[in-house]
């Protein structure tokens, strides 16, 4: 997904944190040793070592060499010596980063790091005021020998193919039938696929919108871009805010109408039916939602295991 800049700023930010608070650890003991003046003077000693080394190789002088390896050595003992003094062991003094690959930077090489998308995630949850789920999974799922066994295969192979799906998918059903759960084992397949995904509820949705109705279009379009440009977005629970105002319906036909034209996915889970879908939002929210060739709507029977045949 693309990000505002805001958005990288605050990514920005983080890490800036991540870092400074790692360093800050290492920074105090490094005070505390450069206080003792045995550590000085054995780090004095290992420098000056390791420029003698560089000279003798410069200047091909073997004898100068193997006195300055020597130095070297008995440098790097006593700094040993000194630090295990102060009850600090050498890897208490190699920051101690969340993300060992990029040191918690962001980037590993000129690429964003593996890192990257999971600070994005909580960052744009964070923005949008929203708690961020922990969601379930495919794996521990069991729908096998359940009236909705088809379904999650079905959906199982659309999670599988994150980044090439552009499906909006309806999500019908009960109080109760696993519609949020379903959604949820999809939403946690493309984040393990290393997509950006914001699962908000219905209710979450209509105060996001609430708080947009103050700013400007473009300053709207900015706030609403975490929702529009993230590679999936699941609303959970449409209908259940039932309260809707006129703001709301702008702005979540904004949101259908951008993610339909970049071609990305949307899922929503909804107890309404198509026909009190567009009673309630009308036809222009919900064409978008049920456009033919490009929508999903399926129906989920429950998860009632005791009807396993
Ligand atoms: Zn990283």
């Amino acid at each position: 997904m693309r990000y505002g800049n805001q958005t990288l700023r605050a990514i920005d930010e983080r890490y800036r944190r991540a870092r400074t608070l790692a360093k800050a650890k290492v920074e105090k003991l490094n005070a505390l040793l450069n206080d003792d003046e045995n550590y000085v003077k054995a780090y004095n000693a290992v420098n000056s070592a390791k420029f003698e080394i560089a000279k003798a190789k410069f200047n091909g002088d073997e004898t100068s060499l193997l006195k300055a390896n020597e130095a070297l050595e008995k440098g790097n003992e006593q700094l040993d010596a000194v630090i295990k003094s102060h009850g600090i062991s050498p890897k208490d003094l190699i920051p101690d980063y969340n993300c060992k690959i990029c040191e918690d930077t962001g980037f590993n090489g000129d690429k964003r790091c593996k890192c990257f998308n999971k600070i994005a995630s909580e960052v744009v949850t964070e923005e949008l005021g929203i708690s961020k789920k922990s969601l379930p999974d495919f794996e521990h799922a069991d729908y096998i020998n359940t009236p909705d066994e088809k379904v999650y295969l079905k959906m199982r192979q659309f999670a599988d193919k994150a980044g090439e799906v552009n499906k909006f998918v309806t999500l019908l059903g009960k109080v109760g039938s696993g519609k949020t759960y379903l959604a949820g084992c999809i939403a946690n397949q493309f984040e393990k696929m290393g997509k950006i995904v914001v699962f908000i509820s219905s209710y979450e949705l209509q105060s996001v919108f609430a708080r947009t109705s103050s700013l400007y279009d473009l300053e709207r379009e900015g706030y609403l871009s975490a929702l529009t440009e993230c590679d999936l977005l699941v609303i959970d629970d449409l209908g259940s805010e039932m309260t809707f105002k006129n703001v709301s319906f702008t702005c979540l036909y904004t949101i259908l109408s951008a993610r339909s034209d970049k071609n990305l996915p949307l899922i929503v889970t909804t107890n309404l039916s198509v026909d009190e879908i567009y009673d309630f939002y009308g036809e222009r929210i919900s064409s978008r939602l049920f456009t033919k060739g490009k929508s999903l709507a399926i129906e989920i029977n429950g998860r009632d295991f005791r009807r396993k045949r």
